[in-house]
């Protein structure tokens, strides 16, 4: 049995559906990336499994149990935490204040602590107590990350985290995500950047129109098959 999985999972705004029943699953340990284009669907798919947009109770199921459905302040209690899209960091805030906050979805203690993020991300510990918004991109986009992991979840769930970030500084976020999975916290990414989705992931699943259209490992996978997932290009 998977630790996640999704069962024919939709997603509607209104009567509008975004997502036509996609089954993905996440072993505990792996490191699983979705990738697609703009509105494929990736996006919404990843907000449901975070609770914020409705889904069925047994289209979603971690160890087993229906979780479907459960409301985003629950979800993380549960053990699903989402680093959003764009960050979302509270500006009011100092980068500690915004870590800490991330501590209430906490239920169980799989070692994420605040010295243990800021060994993830030093720069972090010097920036404690300045405004998250005085931060360059890619050390919000640590914020974000360490945020979601001070919940201590068993699926930690990123939201196109290169999103305007330099090339470099994108090797330096993928590189944490690969320190996260060695240190034992399963991931589900969504990701335009290619490159960086294939580096980091031990499998993907390809999104179009809100549909499953190519699975497998990295090295599996040729280019061709891949434009083709992606764009419906043959
Ligand atoms: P992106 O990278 O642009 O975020 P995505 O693959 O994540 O793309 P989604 O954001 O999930 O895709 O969007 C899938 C479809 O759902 C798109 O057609 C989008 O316009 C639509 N959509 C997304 N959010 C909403 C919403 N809140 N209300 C109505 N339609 C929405």
């Amino acid at each position: 049995m998977a630790l996640l999985e999704t069962h024919e999972i939709e997603v509607f705004y209104g009567d509008f559906q975004a997502v036509f029943g996609i089954d993905v699953s996440v072993e505990e340990g792996e490191t699983v990336a979705i990738i697609g284009a703009n509105g494929a669907g990736k996006s919404s798919f990843l907000n449901a499994l975070a609770g914020i947009t409705p889904s069925k109770p047994d289209a979603i199921t971690l160890d087993g149990k229906p979780v479907g459905g459960t409301p985003a302040y629950e979800m993380v209690k549960k053990g699903i935490a989402l680093v959003p899209e764009g960050r979302k960091l509270y500006p009011s805030l100092t980068v500690e204040e915004n870590l800490l906050i991330g501590a209430d979805g906490k239920t169980v203690d799989r070692g994420w602590n605040l010295d243990e993020i800021y060994r993830l991300f030093p720069i972090l510990k010097e920036r404690a107590k300045q405004m998250s918004t005085t931060l360059s991109g890619g050390q919000q986009q640590q914020v974000s990350i360490g945020r979601a992991l001070m919940a201590n979840p068993k699926v930690l769930l990123c939201d196109e985290i290169s999103l305007g970030l330099a090339p470099t500084i994108v090797k330096d976020v993928y590189a944490a995500v690969k320190e996260i999975q060695a240190r034992g916290t399963t991931v589900l990414l969504v990701e335009q950047d290619l490159s960086a989705a294939l580096g980091a992931a031990d499998r993907v699943y390809c999104f179009m129109e809100g549909r499953v259209t190519l699975t497998g490992r990295p090295d599996e996978l040729t280019k061709d098959q891949i434009q083709h997932a992606y764009f419906g290009m043959s």
